[in-house]
């Protein structure tokens, strides 16, 4: 006797609803797709208990006339693609006809729909699977779905469903999501009655952003606009360099529409991130990216959750480069807030003005024409990293060697400020930070990061042009490395060369390094070679080759950056916020850390109760 049966169909759709339907937040999620597909202007969504006593979602699109209510039901029925060769350019978010019938199998499902033209609309009752009753009814144009116990027949689904605030959160989440991924639909969330969040519908992200997070957070991000060919666009929001969290969970990407999670653009965002992000920490990313729907694959996951694109390496970089220039970009307003001259405040007593000598003045003046040049470039695509010009005053280094003895003291001279000389200095607190003063109100700035920022920005200027300058050792240390290393050496020899390492093949997996990058102070050469080489071989999976420089200078300028407890004397000060200010990227460390903090009047008086 044949041992092989074919199942039900509802036990085959609750074996489909394994894969589709983890919990109430993927029921909304498959529901309001089909709404957006539907052509919905307006999706209101309510759940009572985190969505498994009830989860419905009403739309004003399309609807569906009663044979077609009928059919959604069906496995494999859908409106979306109508042959295999439709698959390979999907332009809808639904295209397997899967999730109707598998949400249905699950719960004590509700199907109301009517077409606009129609007089009368059909309601469908289903009860774990099976059709209970299908009849004509009166509701407005539109689809109301309604999913009620949701598991109540797969009692071991059930037990993982979490508590009602975790459920709920996920399903608010996922909205959230939605309603950013499509501004032009207004969305409605109600929780056990209580509206949780109302977003219009608007024409620009910007606004839905504003509407959803409040303006504060819409001030963290800047926008991205950028369209590398023909086919590929990419657009939105994303963090400004510092701005992150701790999850990926707002790290949000859509492709055509659909959200997606997607490795290598993750990598795309990290590559462009790079020394703007901190270990461990995720961009704030709110990317959409419109590309040839025939040259990305959406039918890989059974969530939908992820695609494949024909050319990943391609879109990574475009990633990478958007999200690059969008940060560089940035830095003409960063300069403009940081150098405003302080407010005149004529009952406060000011600290003593600060004198700029003459020879000083020249190179401001050079430098403020520069800054101006580039803020209005900034508004058109700012040229990458490399062809910018290096900026002189940032090729000296700071003086490093600390004065014990005299901490800085204000010169004394009641001359005028200088009108180049933007920010004014008024000391340092616990011999760390440095306090500006700026229109907005006060400024500190980390003394030993922006050292790191600026000698990171001189030295892989250095390594792009001629290259870091090599310490020859007097007698050449071997190291014995594994085979993998050495082939990735011997790869890698030239890009290592241009950061200042000599190392020559010596046969048998050994190394001769000849030579070291002055920078890279170490007491056991040859040991740091061989720490190097094991973080670079991790790092390059994720970074490209001509990151992976950046990599080892953000890794030792931090051992050569001004501590905590050097004490500058002011001419320094001056020099160090001056070179900040001309670097590439000035407000955050090569690994990510803010520079400076901008702590304005109106935080102030806040704090002092002087406004609520
Ligand atoms: P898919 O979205 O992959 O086509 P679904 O099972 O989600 O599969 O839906 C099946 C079909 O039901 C859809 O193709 C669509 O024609 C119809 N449908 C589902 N939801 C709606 C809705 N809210 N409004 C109008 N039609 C809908
Ligand atoms: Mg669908």
């Amino acid at each position: 006797m044949s041992q092989i049966k074919l199942l039900p169909d509802e036990v085959a759709s609750q074996v489909a609803a394994g894969e589709v339907v983890e919990r109430p937040a993927s029921v909304v999620k498959e529901l309001v797709e089909n709404s957006i597909d539907a052509g919905a202007s307006r999706i209101e969504v309510a759940i009572a208990q985190g969505g498994m006593s009830v989860i419905r979602v009403v739309d004003n699109g399309i609807g569906m006339d009663r044979d077609d209510a009928l059919l959604s039901l069906e496995r494999h029925a859908t409106s979306k693609i109508r042959s295999g060769l439709d698959l390979a350019r999907i332009c809808t978010l639904g295209f397997r006809g899967e999730a109707l019938p598998s949400i249905a199998s699950v719960c004590r499902f509700q199907m109301a729909t009517r077409t606009h033209q129609a007089v009368e609309g059909t309601e469908i009752l289903v009860n774990g699977g099976k059709i209970d009753s299908v009849q004509a009814s009166g509701e407005a144009p539109g689809t109301l779905i309604e999913a009620r116990s949701l598991f109540y027949n797969l009692p071991a689904r059930r037990k993982f469903l979490r508590s009602d605030n975790t459920e709920t959160s996920h399903v608010q989440h996922q909205l959230l999501l939605q309603a950013i991924g499509h501004p032009s639909i207004g969305f409605v969330f109600v929780r056990d009655r209580d509206l949780v969040f109302q977003a219009p519908p608007t024409k620009s992200l910007a606004d839905r952003i504003r509407d959803l997070r409040g303006a504060e957070f819409l001030e963290q991000l800047l926008e991205v606009q950028f369209e590398p060919r023909e086919g590929l666009r990419l657009s939105g929001f994303i963090g400004r360099a510092g701005v992150s969290r701790s999850t990926k969970a707002e790290q949000v990407i859509f492709v055509n529409g659909r959200l997606v999670d997607n490795i290598t653009m993750q990598h795309g965002l990290r590559e462009g991130y790079h020394t703007a992000l901190m270990k461990g920490q995720y961009p704030i990313t709110f990317l959409f990216i419109e590309i040839d729907p025939e040259t990305v694959d959406v039918n890989v996951h059974p969530a939908k959750r992820e695609v494949r694109f024909h050319e990943p390496d391609k879109i990574r970089d475009a990633v990478a480069q958007a999200v690059q220039r969008t940060l560089e970009s940035d830095r003409g307003r960063w300069s403009q807030v940081f150098q405003k001259p302080a407010k005149p405040v004529p009952d406060r007593v000011l600290p003593q003005p600060v004198r700029v000598p003459q020879a000083e003045q020249s190179v401001l003046r050079k430098e403020r024409i520069e800054f101006q040049a580039l803020s209005t470039e900034s508004r058109t695509p700012v040229p990458p990293i490399n062809s910018l010009p290096v900026h002189s005053a940032s090729i000296d280094p700071v003086p490093v060697d600390p004065i014990p003895e005299s901490p800085w003291v204000p010169p004394a001279d009641t001359s005028e400020v200088s009108p180049e000389h933007q920010f004014k200095i008024i000391g340092i607190l616990g011999k760390l930070y440095i306090l500006m003063e700026n229109e907005q109100g006060l400024v500190l700035v980390d003394q030993h990061a922006a050292h790191e920022r600026i000698l990171f920005e001189q030295l892989r200027s250095q390594m792009e042009s001629e290259g870091v300058p090599t310490q020859r050792l007097l007698i050449p240390l071997t190291v014995q490395v594994t085979p993998k290393d050495y082939d990735w050496i011997t790869i890698n020899a030239e890009a290592l060369e241009k950061m200042g390492f000599i190392l020559e093949p010596f046969g048998d997996s050994t190394l001769k390094i000849d030579g070291i990058p002055q920078f890279f102070r170490s007491d056991d050469p040859a040991l740091a070679v061989r720490h190097l080489v094991d973080e670079l071989r991790s790092m390059t999976t994720t970074t490209s080759r001509l990151r992976m420089g950046e990599d080892v200078i953000a890794k030792t300028v931090c051992r050569h950056a001004i501590k905590a407890n050097d004490q500058l004397r002011f001419p320094e000060i001056e020099r160090l916020i001056k070179d900040l200010l001309a670097c590439e990227l000035p407000y955050c460390c090569p690994h990510g850390r803010p520079t400076m903090i901008q702590m304005g009047y109106s935080e102030l008086e806040k704090k002092f109760g002087r406004k609520v």
